[in-house]
């Protein structure tokens, strides 16, 4: 079995985060270098690696986890909006490869995100 991400490690427990929302399926805990006022990380229990490797068994959980950012982002009072940002790969320069929405918020956003 491959070695546990980060994120598993948060997950598991093995490893400390701040939580705002858990449910069976995923798990959402802020940044610990928050690039915005709400920077929470919204992430599976399945240790899918990336949107490059989604298979058609994982559109259940990934419609799972924007409806967690939606209550995640209700909780954290982002009633201005916010953004929901997914990297993948290294054009996308995703670090951590365990499938993970950030939610951006508080603040005025730019565009384009480059
Ligand atoms: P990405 O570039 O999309 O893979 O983003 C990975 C994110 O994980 C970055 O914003 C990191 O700051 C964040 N991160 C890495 N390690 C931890 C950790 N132990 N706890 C919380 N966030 C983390």
């Amino acid at each position: 079995m491959a070695d546990k991400t980060v994120f598993q490690k948060i997950l598991d427990k093995e490893m400390p985060a701040e939580f705002v929302y858990e449910d069976e399926l995923c798990g959402a805990f802020r940044d610990v270098k928050p690039v915005a006022p709400t920077h929470v990380l919204i992430v599976p229990r399945r240790a899918i690696p990336s949107v490059g490797e989604l298979v058609a068994d994982d559109r259940l959980i990934v419609g799972h986890l924007f409806r967690v950012a939606r209550i995640v982002a209700e909780k954290e009072g982002l009633t201005e909006g916010y953004r929901l940002v997914v990297n993948c790969g290294k054009h996308g320069q995703q670090v951590v490869p365990h499938l993970h929405l950030h939610l951006l918020g508080g603040k005025q956003m730019g565009w384009p995100p480059l």
